[in-house]
């Protein structure tokens, strides 16, 4: 196959850990035969100080060309001057805006050989394998917001349409088919009509288009407890935009690093988006000590998601199991013990695909 992947190293770390997910990603191609080609391109901080826009036209136009996006990082204190004109995230939110990505997708897998960097009990993470789907462009971080005159009361709007709701748990419900068949869909139905909108969509999809799919739903506030006492019972997961956000940051302390979690953002066509999770990690920039995991696990989510190639992908995540089985580690997941670099933890992965 001929695949083209846009690259968006960005700021602090993004670089150096974007360079590891390339070389995976050349080896997967030499192993199993794919052509890939790559056009690297400026987002935030540095496109800032290249050309004034955290997301130049010319990355817009690269990205919507590609079959797949590989994004670091964006920000760091350098552009953190609150009166500046336009800021490193603007890029960020503006890629995603123009791509229309929809659904921001969180796997949460428990790595056996990193069971004791968590901060939970082993017993309660061991197996935990639990796919996020996040709605990302609707709800109350997009609605109307007012102000009253004398200044003294605020209002958000949270607002969802059948629509919208209806295609993040299409998507949620067909990810649950090749996996372990389940879906848990969240919300605050006993309390919100939003929600309520939410429940009643949600059980008509499954009910009339994946009567093979086992479905539940469950209360915010609940989900917020049971992630932390019976993680291992959920599948896939479908919430909207607040819920996701905070539910996700929660479910990343399961596995104990941030420097170990993907993430993609996606449409319901075009090319998606893979990043890490963590942010570009500006104190350790430059020093080889970033973690470069998640982002070879962003590449294995855009060989599945993207272009389809599942085996590729597993391939990719087997290699990382493997490398952290034979004891390598970076700084952060080292506990004081010896560590490699970025480099170093990259070209073990490589020789594992
Ligand atoms: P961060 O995720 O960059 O870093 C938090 C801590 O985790 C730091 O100590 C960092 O060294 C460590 N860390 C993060 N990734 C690591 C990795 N791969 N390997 C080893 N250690 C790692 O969060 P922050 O410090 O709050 O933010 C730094 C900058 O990143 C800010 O400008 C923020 O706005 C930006 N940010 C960007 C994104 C994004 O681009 N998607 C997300 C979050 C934060």
């Amino acid at each position: 196959m001929n695949a083209r992947f846009t690259l968006l190293p960005g700021d602090g770390i993004g670089p150096e850990i974007v360079t590891q997910g390339r070389l995976v990603l050349d080896a997967v191609a030499s192993r199993f035969d794919h052509t890939f080609t790559y056009d690297t391109q400026l987002i935030g901080g540095i496109a800032i100080d290249e050309t004034g826009d955290p997301l130049p036209a010319a990355t817009i136009a690269s990205a919507k060309e590609s079959h797949a996006i590989i994004l670091g990082a964006v920000g760091g204190p350098r552009w953190d001057d609150p009166t500046a004109k336009t800021r490193p995230e603007v890029g960020l939110l503006g890629i995603r805006k123009e791509l229309n990505l929809f659904a921001n997708l969180r796997p949460v897998r428990t790595q056996p050989a990193l069971l004791d960097a968590s901060p939970l009990k082993r017993e309660l993470i061991e197996g935990v394998d639990i796919l996020f789907y996040r709605e990302l462009t609707g709800g109350i971080y997009f609605g109307e917001s007012t102000t009253s005159d004398d200044g003294k009361t605020v209002s958000d709007a949270m607002t969802y349409s059948e629509y919208e709701i209806e295609r993040i748990v299409r998507m949620a419900a067909e990810a649950a088919r090749s996996r372990r068949g389940k879906v848990t869909s969240v919300d605050k139905a006993n309390v919100l009509a939003v929600s309520r909108l939410w429940r009643s969509t949600a059980d008509r999809v499954m009910a009339e288009e994946f009567p093979d799919v086992e479905f539940e739903t469950v209360l915010v506030d609940a989900m917020a407890m049971h992630l932390l006492s019976r993680a291992k019972d959920f599948d896939v997961v479908v919430t909207g935009n607040l819920f996701g956000d905070i539910l996700t940051d929660e479910a990343s302390m399961l596995p104990g690093s941030l420097g170990l979690l993907p993430s993609a953002s996606l449409g319901s066509s075009g090319p998606g988006l893979y990043e890490p999770i963590h942010g570009s990690a500006p104190d350790i920039a430059g020093t080889g000590a970033a973690n470069p995991l998640a982002t070879i696990l962003a590449t294995a989510m855009a060989l599945r998601h993207s272009l389809g190639l599942d085996d590729e992908a597993a391939a990719i995540e087997a290699a990382v199991e493997t490398v952290l089985d034979n004891g390598l580690r970076t700084p952060d997941i080292a506990r004081g013990g010896p560590a490699v670099s970025t480099s170093e933890m990259g070209a073990a992965v490589v020789a594992e695909v």
